[in-house]
């Protein structure tokens, strides 16, 4: 089968290529520019055969995606702009919903072999802020971000922007699949991850390119410029990039899957859990981490939890432990020592 991925050359992308590739299927991946391609056919270079990229240069456009839906058996669609640097909300909710609105037009019009569609949506469609300890499910809508980015515009900030992009975009894509049932022979699955770590695999030259969540995680755990009064007290939920990678490909394989919204999370943590996580590593892959105050959220309540039961029950999928996240992150950090 022949599967479209946009966005490929992403953090989260890179791997749902490779995974399909190893699990025996013909993969095209959009880019935005024919460069983006180059390190992704270089990465793939023993799957050539059953690999190509395409080049999108703009997903807001009509029809942008028209070509590339052809004779493709299930899309991925993965490219929206993940980033907290956002100056008005337009500069992220008119690609993410401008894109997905889009390629399902694409699929509808030339996607004549298309039977499903899986979107990375996020838990950030999801995720009301919330004072009371509380576990969110599928039936939840991060409406309260749309809300507030539509009553204050720039100034809700860019942590709503973000929000209210991937709600808007997911909505916008369950709006189209329920609007144009009658005439569609394909089925929509959302996938929501929280915050994805792990090693990536996609280019990144210097530790300045990585992706927003492996950011954040280098901030927290190796360069210390996270607030460490926040080590204890933030914490939020995580999967493996590796098992969202997996998580895309079950998600076009199991029957059961069609029509759903999964979350897709391996559990809760505060970041001093992850600290102390990354210090017990033996041998240690990198040295001087931020030590924070260990043990200090050891048993410690969550206030928000996420019920990711649909992920064993739905996609089969059992994901890997935090050790192994945080270890292979901290090998593929210590491969840029010295070089920033
Ligand atoms: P990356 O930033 O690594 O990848 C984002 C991809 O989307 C890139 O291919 C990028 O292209 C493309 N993209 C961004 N903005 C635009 C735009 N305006 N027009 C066209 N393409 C664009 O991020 P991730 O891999 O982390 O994110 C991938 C998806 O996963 C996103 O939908 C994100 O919301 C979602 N997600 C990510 C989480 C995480 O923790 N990483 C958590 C939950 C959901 P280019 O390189 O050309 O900019």
């Amino acid at each position: 089968a022949k599967v479209l991925v946009t966005g490929a050359n992403g953090f989260i992308a890179a791997w749902v290529v490779r995974t399909l590739l190893e699990s025996g299927y013909t993969v095209r991946g959009t880019v935005r520019s024919a460069s983006k391609g180059e390190h992704l056919k270089a990465l793939f270079a023993s799957f050539q055969e059953r690999f190509e990229v395409v080049t999108v240069d703009d997903i807001t456009k009509d029809g942008a995606f028209d070509e590339a839906v052809k004779d493709i058996d299930l899309v991925e669609h993965t490219a929206s702009p993940f980033h907290f640097n956002a100056k008005e909300p337009d500069e992220l909710i008119v690609p993410a919903v401008r894109g997905t609105v889009g390629i399902l037009e694409s699929v509808k019009r030339y996607g004549t072999s298309v039977k499903r569609v899986v979107i990375t949506s996020s838990t950030a469609a999801i995720t009301v802020p919330s004072s009371e300890p509380v576990s969110y499910n599928e039936f939840t809508w991060n409406d309260p971000a749309v809300q507030k980015t539509k009553e204050l515009g720039a100034a809700a900030g860019p942590a709503a922007i973000y929000q209210a992009s991937k709600t808007l975009a997911e909505k916008a894509a369950w709006d189209f699949v329920e609007e144009n049932k009658a005439s569609i022979g394909w089925d929509l699955v959302t996938l929501n991850p929280p915050y994805v770590y792990g090693p990536p695999i996609n280019e990144v030259t210097s530790l300045k390119e990585l992706n927003t969540s492996m950011d954040n995680f280098y901030k927290a755990v190796v360069d210390g410029s996270q607030d460490a009064a926040k080590l204890a007290s933030n914490s939020a939920s995580w999967i493996d990039v590796r098992d969202i990678a997996k998580g895309h490909v079950l998600a076009g394989e199991k029957g059961e899957a069609g029509g759903q919204r999964i979350i897709v999370s391996a559990g809760e943590y505060y970041w001093q859990d992850i600290v102390d996580v990354a210090n017990s590593i033996d041998p240690a892959p990198l040295p001087n981490l931020v030590r924070g105050n260990p043990g200090a959220t050891k048993g410690k309540q969550f206030l928000i939890r996420h019920d990711a039961s649909k992920l064993d029950r739905v996609l089969g999928l059992k994901p890997r432990s935090l050790e192994d996240t945080v270890r292979d992150s901290l090998i593929m950090f210590a491969g840029f020592q010295g070089k920033n």
